[in-house]
């Protein structure tokens, strides 16, 4: 019991050491690799892939930008649009088809003209209005009118249609000798821009925000993020905005409702904004996570398999090598270990039930004679085959073993002296009648045996010895014969 208990434990043991180096092997290594692909993921992210989609961005609005520069330049230098102005803007019909045919030809947002001489603004729609120096709402006018550059890209409210934010491409005209008289250019809305935004959005599933140079939100991608009007002063994005606004290109990172936020950003100085293109951390590793999981998956699978298979080997070798340990090469009965677990057994037995038993000792009568006649391997098969012939008497429940040499043992559980002789009586018989080689064979060998049954609280060895000495008895009395302990 306690031996197989041991047994178990010693396998279990074994079984769950393995099972723990498999686990933390693979957990670890796993872990690792995920780490490393994360960092990987994050820098390429961080470093390649994001500064990559602002730079599109960033190239994208200037090259969307460069035709209306271009229109803008061509109606600056117009000799119609110059002479019109210095002629005394008469017949504005003249100037208002010019302005539309712009307007619809390059499919502009606004075309429009200002002259330095009377002020007035004329608008492709045919409305014109008068810039005031005093009103705020004009103060641009009076801006690009003193700078040194021939055209700035502005972006600001479009007061002729609906207060829309329009990028206003602002251009100088001179008259035939250099003098300013006027502020052409077309304005394009921000839906170009929005466009933009929205195609990186649906593309990578990542938010595009345009910042101008006080923070303020201008255009932003559906679903982004940041819902506050200025990132100054917008919950997570705020500690890092001031550092972004004062950089060229940069990357971040901020926490946003437990999220980490990775963003990059780069300035477009025509505009004076910044594109913000940004991705949450999470969503970017979000592929890694459930490779993770697949592979914990599949290793948890593994390695229960191998445990099962080990558990199996380990508890087929034990199995082998107990039997080897308590198991009589030569004849396959128990040996004499075998016979002492049992005896012990059978002693205990008796202590706690008051069981009795009987032990039966017997040897080959003249076996040296068997050896010297016919050599020690055809003796070796006698052995073998004395065993089996007195193995057949005995019941299963009783254990027949090998003593040593030509010296066997039997022990019979709950059985008492009288039985006992029966048993022994049968087996000499057996064994008397057993044919040695061959089933006609004539030659037969013959055991003596001595029989002894526990009495009181005798010990297995007191047991034994009575035993061998009623053997002895027998051997004296002339061999081939049964005689019982104290006979
Ligand atoms: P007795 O009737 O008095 O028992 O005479 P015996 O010749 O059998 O004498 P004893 O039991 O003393 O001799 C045992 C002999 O058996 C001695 C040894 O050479 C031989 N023997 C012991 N073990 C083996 C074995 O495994 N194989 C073979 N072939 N012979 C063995
Ligand atoms: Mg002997
Ligand atoms: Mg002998």
């Amino acid at each position: 019991m306690v031996a197989r208990w041991l047994r178990l434990s010693i396998r279990a043991r074994l079984t769950t050491v393995i099972a723990l180096i498999l686990v933390v092997g693979f957990v670890t290594t796993n872990l690792i690799s995920f780490r490393t692909s994360t960092e990987a993921i994050k820098s390429t992210l961080l470093k390649n892939e994001l500064p990559l989609t602002s730079s599109n961005i960033y190239s994208e609005i200037q090259a969307d930008l460069l035709r209306p520069i271009l229109v803008s330049s061509l109606m600056a230098n117009d000799t119609f649009l110059k002479d019109w102005l210095l002629g005394g803007e008469r017949d504005v019909s003249r100037i208002t088809r010019y302005l539309e045919h712009i307007h619809r030809e390059y499919g502009v947002f606004t075309s429009f003209l200002i002259s330095d001489k009377t002020l007035s603004y004329y608008h492709f729609s045919g409305r014109s209005r008068h810039v005031k120096p005093d009103d705020p709402v004009d103060a641009w006018f009076f801006r690009a009118r003193a700078m040194e550059v021939p055209y700035e890209v502005n972006v600001d409210v479009n007061q002729e249609q609906d207060k829309q934010i329009t990028i206003f491409i602002n251009y100088r005209v001179l008259d035939y000798q250099g003098r300013f008289i006027g502020l052409t250019g077309v304005g394009l809305n921000l839906k170009s821009v929005a466009r933009i935004i929205s195609r990186y959005h649906d593309t990578y599933d990542r938010n595009i925000y345009f910042v101008d140079d006080a923070g303020k939100v201008v255009v932003r991608s559906n679903n982004a993020g940041v819902r506050e009007d200025n990132i100054l002063t917008a919950p997570g994005i705020s500690t890092i905005a001031a550092d972004l606004l004062e950089r060229e290109e940069g990357y971040f990172e901020y926490e946003r409702d437990g999220e980490t936020m990775l963003i990059t950003t780069r300035h477009i100085p025509d505009l004076g904004w910044h594109v913000i293109v940004e991705q949450s951390e999470a969503h970017a590793l979000r592929g890694l996570w459930r490779g993770l999981f697949t592979n914990m998956a599949v290793g948890f699978v593994i390695i229960c398999l191998t445990i099962v298979v080990i558990y199996y080997a380990v508890s087929l070798y034990q199995r082998r090598l107990e039997d080897m340990a308590v198991t009589d090469k030569l004849t396959g009965i128990g040996n004499r270990q075998m016979f002492e677990l049992e005896l012990d057994q059978a002693v205990r037995l008796r202590r706690r039930l008051g069981q009795t038993f009987s032990v039966v000792l017997f040897d080959i009568d003249h076996f040296k004679q068997i050896n010297d006649s016919f050599g020690h391997l055809k003796g070796d098969e006698v052995i073998r085959k004395v065993a089996d012939a007195a193995g057949r008497v005995i019941r299963r429940s009783s254990a027949i073993c090998r003593w040593g040499g030509e010296e066997f043992i039997v022990l019979l559980h709950g059985c008492a002296l009288k039985d006992a002789l029966e048993v022994a009586e049968r087996m000499r018989a057996t064994v008397a009648a057993e044919p040695l080689f061959t089933p006609d064979d004539a030659t037969r060998v013959t055991i003596s045996l001595g029989v002894a049954e526990v009495v009181g609280d005798e010990t297995g060895e007191h047991v034994l010895a009575h035993a061998d000495h009623a053997l002895y008895v027998a051997k004296q009395a002339g061999r081939n014969r049964v005689v019982a302990h104290g006979a």
